[in-house]
């Protein structure tokens, strides 16, 4: 069966920290400020693994409050996450991501991240899509305050098995109890499952 995740990240903006994007530094911007690399996008995607998994959030496997990750490469989490996911037999099919950023562009690197995060999961470069949106110059994005990231993936579950084709359970009229005059009741789709005089009884009821 495939499963779908989706994550999203937000870190405030300062000079004086490293901007890292899916692993990619960036030199001379307004750096991203953490725990750890505040690597936006890579815990947009760290999430986005886990809740397809149904393991919960970023939160909870690399707590805020934990020195072990402070200052933690985020594509080493990443990492982590990956074999996890890979040990319990998910395979993972792809990831499409959307980092919002109002400056510097980040469109000549976006293949770079692509295959930082593919490399980091042992997945090709190709199941990973990496798209990038200003803020328009509104809001914390537009005004250089935070940068944010959203991404969504399909993973598949361990021994996943066709299900057999569902019964037809579904019923095909009901009766309800609404006072109506014969003349008011609904016009009857032609061709419908239904003998019209059936259903005139159904609406008629008391
Ligand atoms: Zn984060």
């Amino acid at each position: 069966m495939l499963r779908i995740g989706e994550g999203s990240d937000i870190h405030p903006l300062a000079f004086g920290h490293p901007l890292v994007i899916g692993g990619f530094v960036i030199a001379d911007a307004k750096g991203a400020r953490g725990h750890s690399d505040a690597d936006c996008l890579t815990h947009a995607v760290i999430d986005a693994l886990l809740g397809a998994a149904g393991l919960g959030d970023i939160g909870h496997h690399f707590p805020d409050d934990d020195d072990q990750w402070k200052g933690a490469r985020s594509l080493d989490l990443l990492s982590m996450v990956g074999e996890k996911l890979h040990g319990l037999g998910f395979t993972i099919d792809n990831i499409d991501a959307t980092v919002f950023l109002q400056a510097p562009n980040i469109k000549p690197i976006k293949s770079t991240i692509a295959q930082n995060i593919a490399e980091a999961l042992g997945i090709q470069p190709f199941q990973v899509n990496i798209k990038a949106k200003t803020g328009e110059g509104i809001g914390p994005i537009g005004k250089l305050e935070a940068i944010e990231a959203h991404a969504v993936c399909l993973i598949e579950e361990p021994g996943s098995v066709e299900l057999p084709p569902q019964k037809e359970s579904r019923p095909r009229s009901i009766s309800i109890s609404l006072p109506m005059e014969e003349d008011s009741a609904p016009p009857q789709p032609p061709g419908g499952a239904n003998p019209p005089e059936d259903s005139a009884n159904d609406l008629t009821a008391t």
